[in-house]
């Protein structure tokens, strides 16, 4: 078990705790197999002398029925077991806070990184669909981001770092492993049924990292999520999105926020290096490489509604002459508004004015419904609680300690 740092919980009710981690704990030059891909793993068991085919029971120990701890990997060796448990581990970022909400939707905050290390978040949001419950997890795959959207609160924190593969899929192993820690070993299963790479950070700016931990989704071995549920969200990295139409098959999403290159180089700076006839020339190109792929029918258009900014009768006009040769699906998401956030969400009638416009002309739109707002805010305004509670935790350690020192000295 990891000694996780445990931050204040005052004013947190029980469902917003602080809380330790159920991962082995960190021990410096172990080799933590949890973001490795199969062939890594062949690789790492072959260098051990074993046979490649051990990867693929590992994988699935960890990723399947959420085991951390070697001891327990009945079909290994006991031999082998042991010589796993001194040089390796398995080890998920450690939670320092979640929240789960009334409406079903849970939160993370993850701390990565060594000592005080780094926050990120994740989100699972569930909902009903024709093929049953739906569990969408909502990955980071940086913490902060250089991009610097206007309306983004993640975009105002900055660019800090990126994620390994490890940090990556472990906020999936974790929103999994939410539902199962209370499971007998051999009854648990995979829970969450769709990701979409859309937390915080630009996935596209951290390739590789992200490419093996969606090789990992997609994999039998691993969670074995149909590539139709595996969603990569970008604001437009063009370059980048020609390299993951060779690289994999997943879906697609842009962040487009406007509809012409005068207000989007405004909401989101990325777009003055990659304008929007370059963004849809680069989309046509992703549905055109294996046309047939189910993942690859359309692009989802992600579209934030800003009060009086993005959401006029124009900007709809704009946006379906924009998208008229590009199979899209569109998402209008009413603006969450996070402190001193610039913009306001769009009155309900005007997203709804939009839509029609859109749906009348033959496009899906769909307006995202907001979830877990007794939870939180906007996406990355969670972390910025945690880590101010972190801080006002860490000030009052202080203060007892000169207290006690004052004390000592006098008595
Ligand atoms: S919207 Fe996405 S790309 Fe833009 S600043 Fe926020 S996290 Fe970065």
């Amino acid at each position: 078990m990891s000694s996780a740092v445990v931050v204040s919980s005052e004013n947190l009710d029980e469902k917003q705790q602080s809380v330790s981690t159920p991962v082995v704990q960190s021990v410096d030059k172990k080799v933590n197999l949890l973001g490795m891909s199969r062939p890594e793993l062949e690789k790492f068991f072959e260098d051990l002398g074993e046979k490649k085919f051990r990867a693929g029971q590992v994988m699935k120990w960890m990723h399947q029925f959420f085991v951390t701890d070697f001891a327990e990997m009945s079909n290994i060796s006991g031999k082998l077991r042991e010589k796993l448990e001194k040089i390796c581990e398995i080890k998920a970022p450690e939670v320092v806070h979640r929240n789960y909400s009334k409406d079903g939707t849970r939160k993370w905050v993850f701390r990565v990184g060594d000592g005080e290390g780094s926050l990120v978040e994740t989100v699972l949001i569930p909902a009903e669909d024709k093929t049953g419950a739906r569990k969408t997890l909502c990955i980071s795959s940086q913490v902060g981001c250089a991009l610097d959207c206007s309306f983004c609160s993640t975009g105002k924190q900055g660019f800090q770092r990126d994620l390994s593969p490890a940090e990556i899929i472990g906020q999936l192993w974790m929103a999994n492993y939410s539902y199962m820690e209370d499971v007998p070993v051999a009854e648990r299963e995979r829970t969450v049924t769709n990701v979409v790479m859309m937390g915080m950070g630009e996935p596209l700016l951290n390739y590789d990292a992200v490419l093996s931990s969606m090789q990992l989704m997609l994999d039998d071995f691993a969670y074995g999520m149909s590539k139709r549920r595996v969603t990569l969200s970008t604001s437009g990295v063009v370059p980048k999105i020609d390299q993951l139409a060779q690289d994999i098959d997943v879906a697609l999403a842009i962040s487009l926020h406007a509809p012409n290159d005068e207000l989007r180089n405004e909401l989101v700076p990325i777009n003055k290096k990659y304008p929007l006839q370059q963004l849809i020339a680069a989309c046509q190109r992703y549905l055109a490489k294996d046309g047939n792929e189910s993942s690859r029918r359309h692009v989802t258009i992600e579209y934030v509604m800003l009060d009086g900014v993005n959401d006029k009768p124009e900007h709809a006009q704009q946006l379906l002459k924009l998208l008229k040769n590009l199979p899209s699906k569109i998402n209008l998401i009413p603006f969450n508004p996070f402190p001193h956030a610039p913009y306001g969400r769009s009155s309900r009638n005007r997203i709804i004015a939009f839509q029609k416009t859109l749906s009348d002309a033959g496009f899906v739109c769909t307006i995202r419904q907001t979830r877990g707002d007794d939870i939180d805010a906007a996406c990355g305004q969670l972390v910025g609680q945690v880590a101010d509670r972190t801080r006002r935790a860490e000030q009052w350690k202080k203060k007892v300690a000169q207290q006690q020192e004052i004390l000592r000295t006098q008595g």
